[in-house]
């Protein structure tokens, strides 16, 4: 969902609250040796904005609690809330900046020299979004197929010569597509593992339409940086995997299929690019085990790698605390800067409403006058911090801190304080 920008909220409104399934086995080896490993503050669906104040503050909140397997090891939620209410109704905004369209180019461009494609290959792209990944493929000669399950999406990028399915890669489908247009020599999944609850019927797909020689690749956030570098924003219901290495070689392995090579990418504060061939097709790199043997120093194949991780968390939500009690007696006015989903967890987890901050400024114009999910804050325009002044900004879509506050030189000009909440407390 890299190039989507989803605001679900009035869909949802009008439907009611989104169903919810708690899961009792884990999504990679079905084992039922779960245990609780990092608990967070329940929320509603991170990108469910609301028309009213109201309506957010009556939002069903859903358990956020990342569990570990006991048997293979792996970081997933089990409260899992209805897919068909998370994405089905996304808003198609372009979003697709020149560098993140250079990304997918070169992706491209080195899956063909990896995989060995030639023209008149098949290509398949789950999660294919407006196709701009797949219309380099085509470019290059290549046959192409994407599947989406945005109904919008998927319409404007079959107008625009990418053939699209909308609906979700299920093993029947599949087998038709692999029917009608040919096993594929390539499938790729980029940014939809994590949010797919039956991974495994998934893959039973991709093997299901994959030539001999194929090669599943797939991009989801790892695990690692995300411990490493506090990321636990990232940690909400669209998300259901935290996935590093070793669990998905035993899973995938279980599937006839191998991790035949691994690399990490900057996407998203940290991500793996995880290669997979039917097995004993390709030798297996060392990239492979050098990301595991990194796993396990971090300690993320035992509890203990989790609970010092809920320690630092609960550290940092205090001392966050501490300052915004301390700021706010003083008699000083808050406003939150930014409302990308991850938002909705870190407010909720570090208890940031209305007796901290009045209002959240962003820039998109698609949250501009919606009210963000479970709280309620209004989402406003840039406009609205100079006729409405405060005299703090908690920076809570704290990644761009940099360019926010550069871009916002006036405020500091004026006497106004940055508070970025992570990866460290910092008062700008
Ligand atoms: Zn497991």
């Amino acid at each position: 969902m890299t190039k989507t920008v989803g605001v679900a909220g009035a869909a949802n409104a009008a439907r009611g609250s989104p169903a919810i399934i708690r899961r009792e086995r884990c999504r990679l080896c079905d084992s039922n040796q779960l245990e609780p490993a990092l608990s967070l503050t329940a929320t509603p669906p991170a990108n469910a904005f609301t028309t009213s104040s109201e309506a957010a503050l009556a939002q069903q909140r859903y358990p956020l609690d990342v569990h570990r397997c006991g048997a293979c090891g792996h970081a997933q939620l089990l409260d899992v809330v209805d897919p068909a209410a998370l994405f089905e109704d996304y808003v198609y905004v372009s979003g697709t900046s020149p560098a993140f369209v250079a990304h997918l180019e070169a992706y491209a461009g080195r899956a063909i020299d990896t995989v060995g494609l030639v023209a008149g290959d098949h290509v398949l792209e789950i999660g294919s979004n407006d196709g701009t990944l797949l219309g380099f493929f085509k470019n290059a000669g290549m046959r192409v197929t994407g599947v989406d399950p945005a109904r919008a999406i998927a319409e404007s990028a079959s107008a625009s010569s990418i053939p699209t399915i909308n609906g979700f890669f299920t093993e029947s489908l599949a087998r038709d597509i692999a029917a009608q247009h040919g096993p594929a020599k390539l499938v790729c999944a980029n940014n939809v593992c994590a949010h797919i609850d039956n991974l495994a019927a998934v893959v039973r797909a991709v093997s299901a339409c994959l030539s001999g020689d194929g090669q599943f690749w797939l991009e989801v956030s790892y695990l690692l940086d995300v411990v490493d570098k506090g990321l636990f924003d990232t940690i909400y219901h669209e998300h259901l995997d935290y996935h590093r290495v070793e669990p998905l070689v035993r899973f995938f392995a279980r599937h006839d299929l191998c991790v035949w090579d691994v690399e990490r990418i900057a996407s998203h504060g940290g991500s793996i690019r995880v290669k997979v061939c039917r097995a004993g097709a390709r030798q297996v790199t060392p990239a492979v085990g050098q990301c595991v043997a990194a796993e396990q120093a971090a300690r993320l194949h035992l509890a203990e790698g989790f609970a010092s991780w809920q320690a630092r968390i609960d550290a940092l939500g205090l001392a966050l605390g501490e300052k915004l009690h301390e700021l706010t007696g003083a008699g000083l006015r808050g406003a939150g800067y930014g409302a990308p989903a991850k938002a909705t967890t870190l407010m909720f987890q570090f208890g940031l409403d209305a007796s901290s901050i009045e209002y959240i400024v962003d820039d998109s114009p698609w949250k501009q006058g919606l009210y963000s999910p479970g709280i309620g804050l209004p989402v406003v325009a840039g406009d609205y911090l100079k006729s409405n002044p405060a005299d703090f900004l908690v920076v809570l879509a704290w990644n761009f801190a940099t360019p926010i506050i550069r871009n916002n030189a006036w405020f500091t000009e004026r006497g106004g304080r940055f508070v970025v909440p992570l990866p460290r407390l910092e008062i700008v």
